[in-house]
């Protein structure tokens, strides 16, 4: 199949429109779009990626009005929620409408609904006639893609178009809250923190480790993630053991150890979840054989960093 690669929104649309697979940016990272109503797209979306059938997708759509097409109910939790942080980098699982396809939802009861907050998406999104199911737009297992090049190495060939845009600003997948249930629970870290939910929904409740690993609630956490084909390790600053003359990369917020062949020194938190999964895939490309992953602080950001930091270690 040829992919082809547009920066025009409307062009974009009207394969969608068509039935046709779409990737496109959004503010986390660039996003596999296929229509929602449509089960032939849905299955494709599964095949385009290798992703496991019951891990399901998220809807998106282009105002945060449009949610009610997609869930049954609204919960009090759930429209505080919108009201701040809609359009934004926050996905939320709600109870779904029986009309919502099974191979969205991967069977639940329930759907995840965001509402981006990128003007290509937005654009984007409004020309599409129904809203947009998608997953992040790379080969399951692999870091997301931040910019339409990683989407376009990983799907060429598998998906019709990919609308092109610049790269994603936060460049970490959404944060995922359940508001299926009182009191909403995190399910993933991402741009908006405990912290920041807690100021609207003080009752929000944290993800706990035993859900993420042996019982998630939701079930793309159980997966490998974020894995480039180097060895990811942790480290502390200053604390990284690079040898020179072997293939070895860092990337953090300190003083670059001097060792490493490759580095990339972030300027803050912001910047270290911009450049991640870039710099992954640049190691890969140059076919580095370990990354150093300089753990940030723990706080705003630095969460949902070392949380993905985590998973690719351990990938
Ligand atoms: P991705 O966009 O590739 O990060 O994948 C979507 C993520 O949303 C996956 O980790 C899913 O597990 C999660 N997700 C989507 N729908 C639901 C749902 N109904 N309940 C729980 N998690 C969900
Ligand atoms: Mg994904």
């Amino acid at each position: 199949m040829e992919t082809i690669v547009t920066e025009s929104p409307r062009i974009a649309a009207s394969w969608l429109n068509k039935g046709e697979l779409v990737a496109f940016p959004t503010e986390t990272v660039y996003g596999l779009g296929g229509d929602m109503t449509n089960d032939t797209a849905l299955r494709q979306i599964f095949s385009a990626k290798g992703r496991p059938a019951d891990n399901p997708l998220i809807v998106h759509v282009d105002s945060p009005g449009r949610i009610q097409e997609v869930v049954s109910e609204i919960p009090e939790t759930a429209r505080r929620m919108v009201r701040q942080f809609f359009p934004g980098p926050l996905t939320l699982i709600l109870k779904k409408k029986k009309s919502v396809s099974p191979l969205v939802t991967a069977d639940l009861p329930t759907v995840g609904v965001r509402c981006p907050a990128h003007p290509v998406a937005h654009a984007f999104l409004k020309q599409c006639n129904h809203p947009v199911a998608a997953p992040s737009a790379n080969i399951s297992g692999r870091p997301s893609s931040t910019d339409w090049r990683a989407v376009h190495d990983d799907l060429k060939g598998r998906i019709r178009c990919v609308l092109k845009g610049p790269q994603s600003t936060i460049g970490l997948e959404s944060t995922i809250v359940d508001c299926s249930v009182y009191p909403p629970r995190l399910l993933r870290k991402g741009a908006v923190s405990l912290s920041d939910l807690r100021t609207y929904v003080p009752e929000t409740a944290a993800a706990t480790t035993d859900e993420n690993t042996t019982q998630p609630k939701s079930p793309g956490l159980k997966y490998p993630h974020y894995t480039p084909a180097a060895r990811v390790i942790l480290c502390e600053p200053q604390s990284a053991e690079c040898s020179p003359g072997r293939k070895h990369a860092w990337i953090g917020l300190s003083e670059p150890p001097e060792s490493a062949g490759k580095t990339s020194r972030c300027a803050d938190a912001d910047d270290y979840a911009y450049r991640l999964f870039s710099f992954f895939r640049e190691c890969d490309r140059e076919s580095i054989e370990v990354i150093y992953c300089e753990l940030p602080p723990d706080k705003g950001i630095g969460h949902a960093i070392r949380d993905r930091l985590q998973r690719a270690a351990e990938g």
